[in-house]
């Protein structure tokens, strides 16, 4: 495991369907899980309490992790939410699980762009 990323430990697959998993906030229990996008199976986190130390505060962690995100390749990365500043279309997101309650979760997005990495939230 390496020190200063966001907190994953790599990529996970589906033990029913062998398609990738993907990070996913349990929102009753509040903790980290993978699920699977093309059947129902999901897994508890290896580490959730690192990852849910870690990203905290969202400015603060943003930009702390931004170096990270966009070089990690266990992220998950969308084309369907592209850059509003440099217009690029690849971006990776995370998903963020913060203590305050009325914040509730959140998805993060980070450019993919080597010279934009704009970083933004929903
Ligand atoms: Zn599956
Ligand atoms: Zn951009």
């Amino acid at each position: 495991m390496k020190s200063g990323g966001p907190g994953f430990v790599g990529i996970k697959f589906c033990q029913e369907c062998n398609n990738m998993l993907y990070p996913k906030e349990d929102k009753e229990q509040r903790k980290l899980l993978y699920s699977c996008r093309n059947c129902d199976f999901q897994m508890d986190a290896d580490n959730p309490c690192i990852y849910v130390n870690k990203i905290q505060h969202e400015v603060d962690e943003l930009t702390q992790i931004i170096g990270d995100v966009i070089a990690d390749p266990t992220l998950p990365r969308t084309e369907d939410h592209p850059c509003q500043k440099c217009e690029h279309k690849e971006a990776v997101f995370f998903q963020s699980q913060t203590r305050r309650a009325e914040e509730g979760m959140r998805l993060y997005y980070v450019c993919t762009h080597p010279s934009c990495m704009h970083r933004w939230t929903e």
